[in-house]
């Protein structure tokens, strides 16, 4: 008989968390043979929303569900939590600058920090979706120093599979043969989705389309911008991709990358070498494989001029994030 893995859900109330807890339920997530306690948080004014997400969760009957706990309390919501899915945070509002965005969230997440080293499993593994993701992991996992720095990621997982996707749709290889694409740096439209190293049906994907400018141009800001994209088609955000996506990074996180392919995780840059010169401390997306509930950076991709600009600017604007966060808090 499996233990109850005990996963928590912040902004559950929310758009993605609506998504998510049904997935997670259903075991997209852990598997289908992992019980789940599921704690479901969200703020007070949320609080009604909240109470009808868990009604529908308690009449969805799901039988790998043992209990479900929906509270506004930060402490009562940590208790306990093996996997913290981190969704709620403030929305980026009509004229609001980026720097208010921060400003709201840093100290969000400062405060849940706390809540989650003192609460939550010594060995919690914590994915960030709340926006700017990459920051506001990395004012998580500095303000929680008991959590081990490894255990605190970042959602890229959804821009990842968005690369995989546009793969398959331009090369018509379904996209369980589409492999090893990466996303590199930050969660944002900087990132640099590459796909020097990717693969459909067992061909080189540069090999296969033979359109570098392709490649280079338009499948690039297709996936930097996939979410502009569905916001106008669907007049809502991509929350069903996103939940999906939290359900993948955690689901290889914990049961391991299948042989021969890796994934995109936003987690801590080491610096050198093994982080391909990505500022030490920085919370970056790379490429990892993931097994024993570990993850590892894979090592020694070959890096082209053009990539490795490109891995610059956007590691390059997640120094910008970090000082501007750290400045509002210092304030
Ligand atoms: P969503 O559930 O749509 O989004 C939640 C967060 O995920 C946002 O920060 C959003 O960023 C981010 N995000 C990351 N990737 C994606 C993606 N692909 N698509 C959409 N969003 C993405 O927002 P809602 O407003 O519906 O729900 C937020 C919840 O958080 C609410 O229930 C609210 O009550 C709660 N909340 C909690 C706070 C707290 O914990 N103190 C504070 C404020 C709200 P972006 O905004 O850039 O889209």
């Amino acid at each position: 008989m499996v233990s109850p893995v005990t996963v928590m859900i912040t902004g559950a109330a929310g758009q993605i968390g609506y998504a998510l807890a049904p997935q997670v339920c259903r075991g997209a997530m852990l598997g289908p043979d992992t019980p789940i306690i599921l704690h479901l948080l969200d703020i007070a004014p949320a609080e009604t929303a909240l109470k009808g997400v868990a009604m529908e969760l308690v009449d969805a009957a799901y039988p790998l569900v043992k209990k479900i706990v929906a509270t506004v309390n930060l402490e009562e919501a940590c208790k306990g939590v093996d996997v913290a899915v981190m969704v709620g945070g403030f929305p980026r509002g009509p004229g609001m600058e980026r720097k208010d965005v921060m400003a709201k969230n840093v100290a969000i997440y400062k405060g849940q920090a706390s809540a989650l080293q003192e609460h939550a499993s010594p060995d919690v593994k914590v994915v960030v979706v709340a926006n700017p993701a990459n920051t506001n992991a990395l004012i998580l996992s500095n303000y929680a120093p008991k959590i081990p720095k490894e255990n605190v990621t970042c959602l890229t997982r959804l821009d990842h599979n968005r690369a995989l996707g546009q793969v398959s749709e331009r090369t018509g290889v379904p996209v369980s043969d589409v492999k090893n694409c990466i996303i590199w740096g930050n969660h944002s439209s900087t990132q640099y989705p590459d796909v020097n190293h990717a693969t459909a049906g067992g061909k080189s994907v540069r090999e296969l389309v033979n359109d570098d400018e392709y490649l280079n141009g338009e499948f690039v800001t297709t996936v930097q911008q996939r979410g502009a994209a569905i916001i106008a088609a669907r007049k809502f955000s991509s929350a069903l991709s996103a939940a999906s996506s939290v359900c993948d990074h955690v689901r290889d996180w914990v049961h391991g990358t299948p042989e021969g392919t890796w994934t995109s995780m936003g987690v801590i840059s080491p610096g050198g070498d093994a982080g391909y010169g990505v500022e030490a401390g920085l919370m970056y997306s790379f490429p990892v494989t993931c097994a024993g509930g570990k993850w590892s950076i894979v090592q020694g991709l070959a890096i082209d001029d053009r990539s490795r600009s490109l891995m610059d600017a956007t590691a390059a604007e997640l120094k910008e994030e970090k000082t501007m966060a750290e400045e509002l808090i210092a304030a």
